[in-house]
């Protein structure tokens, strides 16, 4: 039970007790130690919803694998620079990992990091095409350093066996690898990094307290009403700042706030379910995130996968996510949430979304119509040989993508996050789902540069968020040397491997 009295005048108010609050409240308090800090969990721990290592796939993503992040061009060539973008966000977030494993914030980091190589795999002429081009632009960039192809089944047999086997002999496929992936339970790191939170004074975490209502007080504050389902009490906190981190509840907040900058926007959940195996002698068999390619229309966080979870020390597989829906926002959220949703300001973009994206449809159509054969029938695609009793259905998180209102088409469907901000800087609401947790340092130093920009200066924070983010200011997509020198100084703080 969660003893701590609320404070009644923080600086900051954190809702939500995932990945995404507990990173921007530990880089707000490693750059200022006397600001005080209260976080609002609904449920009664922290990590509970997406950030929950089996509800989410765990893939520190650099955009190594992830086909969707290099769409092909007309003339064949592939375009890698959302893929670079992702991949150095990533080098933020083994930075700020590294600065606390090093400072003992974090006292081991294989309690949330393993090295585990990312492959890209694909069938089909047409698909070893893209990959083989995807792979020259990308090998060709000092970021992608590392990375190798190969079309010879031998080879590949050599870096994932259980994709190989039982495979048609005359079959035409292709896989690159990066073998400084990694795996990386968000779980983990959330609890870890809330702990070494609530060791700190000025900052406290309260469990079982559902945020209400967000309105402003005459001195420009936010008074935030919150229900305590333990002792049945409603209670207000009167903040300077608020972030609102509460994933799927993020919409439906955002719009209690009622800060123009946030009118029109609406969400899309969007379910998803895992296949599982914990069979030790299936999983000791595979070391690797083996990502496919999407089917036609499939929203990018759809793109099957097969791949190593290490969680709680103990090795497992996990294939999907086949893609559903669900009105609801959040795993533990309403049947009612989309409904909720829906105001008059937010309705004509979310109609446009539901006539534009026929291909969605279509798609959530056809995964919610598969049946568990069908599921199978996809594992084995990757894994030919895969025996049903091995493996079990899981249920992953709620993802809700932003339906964003739009001048020209009224309403577009995002994939990607957003931070919507209160034009005076007291509050930010993140929506949004893509690339996710992975992003969580990246996201923390936009909500500095969005909301504390008079603070960011070298009299202030700038000299400690450097020292934190050695590249801050540095972009790692044009600089090789700092790319490779931040590489090669994070791997083994982090245990990953270098090359
Ligand atoms: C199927 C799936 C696969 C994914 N795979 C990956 C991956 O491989 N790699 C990756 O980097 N990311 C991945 N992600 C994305 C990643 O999980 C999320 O981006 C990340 O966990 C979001 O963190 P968060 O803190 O914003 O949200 P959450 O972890 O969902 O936390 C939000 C918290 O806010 C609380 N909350 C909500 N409303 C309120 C309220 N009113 N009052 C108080 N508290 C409230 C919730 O209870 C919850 O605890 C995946 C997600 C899914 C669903």
């Amino acid at each position: 039970m969660d003893e701590t009295a609320l404070p009644g005048t923080p600086d900051v108010v954190l809702i939500g007790a995932g990945i995404m609050s507990a990173t921007l409240g530990t880089m707000l308090k490693e750059l200022d130690p006397s600001l005080s800090i209260v976080m609002l969990e609904t449920l009664q721990d922290c990590a509970q919803e997406s950030s929950e290592a089996w509800n989410n796939a765990g893939t520190g993503h650099a955009a190594n694998c992830e086909l969707n992040y290099t769409p092909q061009r007309p003339d064949g060539s592939v375009d890698i620079s959302r893929a670079l973008e992702v991949n150095t966000e990533f080098d933020l977030a083994r930075q700020l990992w590294s600065y606390l494993v090093t400072k003992g914030a974090i006292p081991d980091p294989r309690a949330f990091i393993h090295p585990c190589p990312h492959m890209s795999m694909v069938w089909g002429k047409e698909n070893v095409d893209f990959l083989r081009a995807r792979y020259q632009a990308m090998s060709a960039h000092h970021c992608y350093h590392g990375m190798e192809y190969s079309e010879d089944r031998n080879q590949i047999a050599a870096w994932a066996p259980l994709t190989i086997e039982g495979r048609a002999e005359d079959e035409v496929i292709a896989a690159t690898r990066i073998v400084t992936g990694a795996d990386v339970d968000y779980g983990s790191l959330t609890h870890l990094l809330v702990a070494q939170l609530t060791a700190q004074p000025g900052f406290s975490v309260h469990y079982k307290h559902r945020v209400t209502g967000l309105t402003r007080d005459d001195a420009g504050r936010w008074r935030v009403d919150v229900v305590d389902a333990e002792r049945e009490l409603l209670c207000e906190v009167f903040a300077k700042f608020v972030f609102i981190g509460a994933g799927g509840g993020a919409i439906e907040l955002l719009q209690k706030s009622d800060i123009p900058e946030g009118h029109g926007y609406g969400g899309f959940p969007v379910s998803g379910i895992w296949l599982r195996c914990d069979a030790p002698d299936v999983s000791a068999r595979h070391h690797a995130k083996v990502y496919g390619k999407a089917a036609h229309g499939s929203p990018p966080m759809s793109v099957p996968h097969l791949d190593t979870r290490i969680i709680g020390g103990t090795k497992s597989l996990l294939f999907g996510p086949y893609a559903g829906f669900s009105t609801r926002f959040l795993k533990h959220g309403s049947l009612t949430d989309l409904f909720r949703s829906i105001e008059p300001g937010n309705i004509l973009p979310m109609l446009a979304v539901a006539r534009d994206d026929a291909q969605l449809s279509e798609y959530l159509i056809g995964q919610v119509l598969q049946t568990s054969a069908h599921q199978f029938a996809a594992l084995q695609e990757f894994y030919p040989t895969a025996k049903r009793h091995d493996w079990r259905e899981a249920v992953a998180g709620q993802r809700v993508q932003i339906i964003k209102p739009d001048q020209a088409h009224t309403g577009v469907l995002e994939f990607g996050t957003e931070l919507v901000a209160a034009a005076d800087r007291s509050l930010v609401a993140l929506l949004g789902a893509s690339p996710g947790a992975s992003t969580a340092a990246a996201i923390a130093i936009h909500v500095l540069q969005k909301c504390f920009p008079d603070r960011l200066t070298e009299s202030g924070w700038l000299p400690k968020l450097k020292q934190i983010i050695p590249t801050y200011g540095i972009d790692l997509t044009r600089d090789a040397d700092a790319c490779r020198t931040t590489r090669a100084a994070t791997a083994p703080v982090l245990k990953l491997e270098n090359v």
